[in-house]
């Protein structure tokens, strides 16, 4: 074992003088943060530069969070694999970065926008509603990024990012994905950085992403909103995706036995809608916001 250092009377009330001045300061902060004039990220930034809020723990940063008490805070951190026991010096860049989502601060008089997720079975009429409902301007849609090929009606930047596997791989390493998946054979991402500007800038937010997908995004962003579109019936989910004419027959089979088991996780949703008729379900998704 270390000696502990052996300490000149000067020294030890140095020392002390400067621990009471670093409680005092971290007091300071979570008085700040309590009053709501610090947010989350404000203290994540006092912390990149000041030794005595690094030292914080994560733990009682939280519990200063106005609403967050004991019980939410330890919670939190377990959802987000953060160790009870964790200063903010410790945070890895993807705890940082969790940290920072669930606590997103607007501009004081901006209120932020609502995050909806649109998940369902390939066919049911999801980027049907996402169109509609980018035209309401209600949302802001994101665009995803894909290894797929673009369809024929499909054009590059407007309905995705179309790239290579090679710069998907990229996108993955340097963390530019709010969450991807691999979907019959190709994968698809949502670049994060437009979204949190978007939701910044007080705009609702539309994702039309895949069921594992939406689960992501749940998990790390508890307030978004997912929802589950239905078709009516199988047989009118088999003829919108005959009726679209985009994919082989091979490929229309491999999605319809996809979907099976796409509609099975329904219930993990927030909400489930029917999409009998596009402009009711525009009309309940937009009520989701207000
Ligand atoms: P997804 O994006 O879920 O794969 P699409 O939006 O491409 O599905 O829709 C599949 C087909 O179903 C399209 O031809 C579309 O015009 C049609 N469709 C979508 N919603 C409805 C609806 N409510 N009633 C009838 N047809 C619909
Ligand atoms: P398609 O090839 O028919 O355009 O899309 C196939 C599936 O991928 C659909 O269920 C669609 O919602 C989903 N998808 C599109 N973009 C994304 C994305 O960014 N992330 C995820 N997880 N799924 C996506």
């Amino acid at each position: 074992m270390v000696n502990p250092p052996i300490l000149s009377a000067e020294q030890r009330a140095t020392a002390l003088v400067k621990a009471l001045e670093a409680r005092k300061r971290r007091a300071d902060v979570k008085a700040k943060v309590r009053s709501g004039e610090f947010s989350i990220d404000t203290v994540l930034e006092i912390a990149s530069n000041e030794e005595s809020i690094a030292k914080m723990r994560v733990r009682e940063l939280l519990e200063a969070v106005s609403g967050v008490g004991n019980v939410r805070a330890l919670a939190l951190m377990e959802r987000l694999n953060i160790s009870p026991t964790r200063r903010i010096a410790g945070l890895g860049r993807h705890q940082m970065r969790d940290l920072r989502r669930e606590f997103m601060k607007t501009a004081r008089d901006i209120t932020p926008g609502k995050l909806l997720v649109l998940s369902g079975p390939g066919g049911v009429g999801k980027s049907t509603v996402a169109s509609r409902l980018r035209a309401t301007g209600d949302f802001w849609v994101s665009i995803s990024a894909t290894t797929r090929a673009p369809r024929s009606n499909e054009i590059d930047a407007v309905d995705y990012f179309f790239i290579t596997e090679d710069e998907f791989s990229r996108r993955i390493r340097d963390d530019e994905f709010l969450e991807w998946a691999e979907f019959a054979g190709n994968r698809y991402g949502t670049p994060s950085v437009p979204v949190e500007e978007a939701l910044l800038a007080g705009r609702n937010v539309l994702l039309e992403i895949e069921i594992d997908g939406a689960r992501q995004v749940k998990a790390h962003m508890s307030n978004a909103i997912t929802v589950f579109l239905e078709p009516p019936t199988w047989e009118e989910l088999v003829a919108r995706l005959v009726g679209r004419g985009t994919d082989s027959p091979e490929r229309r089979a491999e999605r319809l036995q996809l979907a099976q088991d796409e509609l099975a996780s329904a219930p993990n949703f927030d909400v489930v809608v029917v999409n009998d008729q596009v402009e009711r379900v525009v009309e309940q998704l937009i009520a989701l916001t207000s």
